[in-house]
């Protein structure tokens, strides 16, 4: 009997010491020197449980009552204790609902012109455009002014890195002009190849989901999921115009397409982690291409097909990509108003293609965001503008969300010359994907008790205001850093 107990024992303690090690070399790779303190103490510890139980069992004391008890009464707690902290615990049925299970009332259409990307990168002081647009909403010209008097990101003399940070501007820059290129009409809405032209390929939804997504994955994306277009988050016009097509600015937008196919990509880790310096930059851009590159030719494929066919990237949307990727079942959003993955956070860029051939959509998924989000706030804390809401949920233009203050935002981003990204390097959940955060992100999505226990740990060992880490050496932004 003993026997049987002490191998059970020692399987579960040799169990959590290579837990241990491998979370000890995943800070190591990570490069946290903190987190690489504590995952050693933590090896160490369970490393000693592993000798304790051998020397004790080599000096007999498991043959002895009171060695027997103590070794049902560990094995009992630690048993307790897993099952405590892995079973499946009640669902946010919200989250299963997607985007519907967040609204609370009429929510209004957005217009592109309204975002603060289009005020600012599209208006031109003295255009016709720019007339019309601030007579419609006077409330934002003075601050807009104001904003391109300092220079937009990129473009600010106090910019944080310099004057070290040219190189990483020319490769930001580089990535740019990939999705400029591939916002041309013909580019963003392919025709058919002209061995295909006038054909339709019959397949069922079934049949052309499965090829879909698996072209999806195969030239490059992370993550794809399908769902049914909620014209709640089709943009209601045009507001961000690119190669000087004027025409198509405050046009308004009709979306006949039924159903849009969501991606995400990975962001580079080591360069995120440097945020808000300038190679998160180069990441965010790197990704906005590979998603240009992604949403183009999986538009073309399906245009090939014979089917009609949009790509949304960074120099063309029709619709607001987040609510979509939540409605395809890439995860759910998170209180910093980013697309929060299983598997890789909020480090991830999206991009997406509308159609009209005939797919299975996607289910929401319940990942116990809004569990984690409720009692971490690390982004909110750290956030230098003050941009991310500290408190709970609440009801914005019709949607319960945490709604994050885009001007704020966008305004620290043209102080430091980036897109800061502070808020996604700091979250827990945009740590490496390694086995060891792997494990913690799938107990996270099942069980609210490993959401706070996670939180409480994710601030020892990764510090309640993690620092900036230094960059690859090829990225580096200043003299030795
Ligand atoms: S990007 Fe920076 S400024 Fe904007 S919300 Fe995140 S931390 Fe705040
Ligand atoms: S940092 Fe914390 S609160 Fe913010 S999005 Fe990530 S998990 Fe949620």
């Amino acid at each position: 009997m003993e026997t049987i107990l002490l191998f059970i024992a020692a399987a579960g303690a040799g169990m959590q010491a290579i837990i241990g090690l491998s979370f000890f070399i995943s800070c190591v790779c990570e490069k946290e020197p903190r987190a690489t303190v504590y995952s050693g103490i933590q090896f160490l510890l369970m490393l000693g449980l592993v000798m304790l139980l051998f020397y004790l069992n080599t000096i007999g004391f498991f043959e002895t009552n009171s060695g027997l008890t103590f070794l049902i009464i560990g094995l009992a707690l630690a048993g307790s204790l897993c099952f405590f902290l892995m079973r499946k615990t009640e669902s946010n049925p919200r989250a299963l609902d997607g985007t519907k299970g967040l609204i609370l009332g009429e929510v209004p259409p957005t217009d592109e012109r309204d975002t603060v990307f289009a005020r600012n990168r599209t208006l031109r002081p003295g255009s016709e455009e720019y007339k019309t647009y601030y007579e419609m909403r006077p409330e934002f010209e003075n601050s807009d002014a104001a904003r391109r008097e300092k220079g937009g990101p990129l473009g600010h003399p106090g910019a944080i890195d310099r004057p070290h940070d040219r190189p990483n501007v020319a490769a930001t820059l580089a990535s740019l002009s990939i999705p400029l290129h591939l916002s041309q009409p013909e580019k963003f809405n392919p025709p058919a190849h002209p061995a295909f032209k006038g054909q339709r390929v019959e397949l069922n939804p079934g049949s052309a989901s499965t090829r879909v997504k698996g072209y999806t994955l195969g030239i490059g994306a992370n993550l794809v999921g399908i769902c049914e277009i909620n014209p709640l988050w089709v943009y209601s016009h045009r507001g961000e115009v690119f190669n000087e097509n004027w025409d198509d600015w405050g046009r308004k937008l009709e979306l006949t397409h039924k159903y849009a196919v969501v991606f995400a990509t990975e962001m580079a880790f080591e360069l995120v982690g440097t945020a808000p310096h300038t190679p998160t930059t180069i990441a965010s851009m790197g990704n906005y291409a590979q998603g240009a590159f992604i949403a183009t030719q999986l538009a073309a494929f399906i245009s090939n097909l014979g089917y009609s066919a949009t790509a949304n990237h960074l120099r063309h949307y029709d619709t607001l990509l987040v609510p979509l990727a939540v409605d395809a079942g890439l995860g759910e959003t998170g209180r910093l108003g980013y697309l929060m993955t299983k598997d890789y956070g909020p480090r991830v860029r999206l991009g997406a293609v509308t159609t009209d051939l005939p797919l299975v959509p996607d289910k929401p998924v319940d990942i116990g965001v809004v569990d984690f989000c409720r009692i971490c706030k690390k982004c909110a804390h750290c956030c230098p503008s003050s941009s991310i809401p500290l408190g709970d949920q609440e009801e914005a233009n019709g949607t319960f969300r945490w709604k994050l203050n885009a001007e704020t935002c966008f305004d620290y981003w043209g102080k430091v010359g980036t897109d800061c990204n502070i808020c996604m390097r700091v979250c827990p959940w945009s740590h490496a994907s390694t086995l060891p955060h792997q494990l913690i992100r799938s107990l996270i999505a099942r069980n609210r008790y490993s959401r706070q226990l996670f939180n409480l740990m994710d601030d020892i060992f990764y510090g309640t205001k993690p620092k900036p880490k230094p960059a690859p050496e090829w990225a580096r932004y200043k003299n030795g850093d």
